[in-house]
């Protein structure tokens, strides 16, 4: 049986163990941080040291598709996630009842560690499936042929030859270097700015509250103008806040001071129902991420694979902006195609070409789709469209369809599939169905707080703890 080299024991590089394992195949995982074995969640939460991933503490909504993908692939899975204490949730809006609910739109809620270390510890035991603690450094060539790879070097020193080699390092990976050491063309790269910077903060809800969910799907959330928030319940008694806010505007930087972090998060509407502190605590610091991109990378050179034993998946594939939360979803649906195009024969360069046939249209829809609603969000921010925008435009699918989804069941669920990666993430623009019914509602500014007011309270805040700061070193000194 084909040997397979991954490199990456990621959401993306699990994913990918498991689907080979159960079809037969040898798997090595090269993976340097050391898994959260023996930890509760909570453990994992606090304790868990992973240093390859930036973004452990932030929160992960884990869209439909993933439970869709376990349910209809792996149910073994599907059950350990639950187990793992991963919170099975339909995205109803409460207000429309029954009415036209889809039953695909269920998906997880649970922290990132949570979901990982179920996963993981069903990697381990998967038949056909090692790990070794280490670093990849390299991708070696075939000495017989320049189109393929014998395998990798790791920081060790250590050669490790496979069949095929399967890259899942991630947003910050070394890929296109590697592939420039061994004298290949340099792979071209698209990328776009997604215009946030991200703060979070998780919390615990304090004992024997009874939790209000209010007239969202999954906790108080909003578009406001310079700035977006998510309020996500979350495993063993948990919620995650995230606010995304504009990068264009400095005085956002206290949000890194936490009590800043709390004055705003308390401010902003229906937050208080969670955040009241007589009904949570926080549970971590305030976590914060710059410099996020859209990004997607062609692989195919040509006409053909840029190495015919290669398969490139998850982030380091192409990544978008993390407020849409699909980053594990693509992970898991990208694993699939890549079984399936293995399952459909003719060896291994088959597949590969095959998978990077469909990969490549799968990254560069949704990277179009998520770089043309940063666009449209950036300029909404900015004041820019006061106007009607014409029906197809991300523009009008930000100020016009999504506003609409809050008070047509139809619009919600057809927005709410394309969150959840249940559908093509481009067809919604030209959806005449979806445009009609948004037209027919009164365009509301759905923003509820306008930017001057959230700066303000900003600003005030970084004022009063500013000064409360200063009085202490001066009482002090
Ligand atoms: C701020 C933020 C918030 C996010 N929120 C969400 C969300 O709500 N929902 C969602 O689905 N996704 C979210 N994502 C995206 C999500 O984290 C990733 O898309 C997803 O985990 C798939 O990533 P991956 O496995 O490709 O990479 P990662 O999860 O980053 O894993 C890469 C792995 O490669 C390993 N590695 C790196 N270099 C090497 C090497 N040289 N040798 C061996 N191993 C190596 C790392 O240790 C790591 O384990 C978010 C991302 C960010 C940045």
């Amino acid at each position: 049986m084909d040997t397979f080299g991954i490199v990456g024991g990621g959401i993306a590089g699990l994913a990918v163990a498991r689907v080979l394992g159960r079809n037969g195949y040898q798997v090595t995982v090269f993976e340097p941080d050391m898994p959260a074995t023996g930890f509760s969640a909570d453990d994992a939460f606090t304790d868990w040291v992973r240093p390859h991933i930036a973004q452990l503490r932030q929160p992960h909504s884990a869209r439909s598709i993933i439970r869709k993908l376990l349910v209809e692939r792996d149910p073994e899975l599907y059950r350990a996630v639950l187990d793992g204490g991963m919170i099975e949730w339909p995205f109803r809006l409460p207000d429309f009842g029954d009415e036209e609910y889809d039953p695909e739109l269920v998906g997880f809620l649970g922290r990132r560690p949570t979901f990982e270390k179920a996963l993981r510890a069903v990697v381990e035991r998967t038949p056909g499936v090692t790990f070794v603690t280490e670093r990849v450094t390299g991708l070696n060539a075939d000495p017989a042929n320049p189109r393929r790879l014998a395998g990798v070097t790791t920081k060790s020193g250590a050669v490790h030859d496979f069949d095929a080699v399967v890259e899942c390092t991630g947003r910050r990976s070394k890929l296109m270097d590697w592939l420039q050491g061994l004298g290949l063309r340099r792979p071209t790269e698209i990328e776009q700015d997604c215009g946030i910077i991200y703060y979070s903060r998780y919390f615990r809800f304090r004992e024997g509250v009874r939790i209000d969910h209010g007239n969202y799907p999954s906790g108080p959330s909003a578009n406001l103008s310079t700035l977006q928030y998510t309020m996500n319940r979350t495993d063993n008694g948990t919620f995650s806040l995230m606010l995304g806010v504009a990068p264009w505007e400095p005085l956002f930087n206290h949000l890194k001071d936490e009590r800043v972090f709390m004055d705003v998060a308390r401010a902003l509407p229906g937050t208080m129902s969670w955040l009241a502190p007589e009904l949570s605590e926080p549970i971590w610091r305030v976590e914060w991420f710059t410099g996020l991109v859209n990004r997607h990378r062609t692989f195919t050179q040509d006409g053909r694979p840029i190495l015919e034993n290669l398969f490139i998946l998850g982030d380091s594939r192409f990544h978008t902006n993390p407020i849409f939360g699909w980053g594990m979803g693509l992970a898991l649906r990208q694993s699939a195609m890549l079984v399936d195009a293995l399952s459909a024969g003719g060896g291994i360069a088959a597949a590969v070409a095959r998978f990077e046939a469909e990969a490549d249209i799968y990254g560069r829809k949704h990277f179009e789709a998520s770089a043309g609603e940063d666009r449209a969000r950036m300029k909404y921010w900015k004041g820019e469209l006061a106007e009607p925008q014409t029906p197809g435009t991300p523009e009008y699918f930000v100020t016009q369809v999504q506003p609409a989804a809050f008070r047509d069941p139809g619009i919600y669920r057809a927005v709410t599939r394309r969150a959840h990666l249940l559908d093509d993430p481009l067809e919604i623009l030209g959806n005449g169905e979806v445009n009609r019914r948004a037209a027919a509602i009164p365009r509301v500014d759905h923003t509820k707080m306008s930017r001057v007011e959230i700066m303000g309270i900003v600003e005030a805040s970084a004022r009063r703890h500013l000064d409360e700061t200063r009085l202490k070193l001066a009482v002090r000194a």
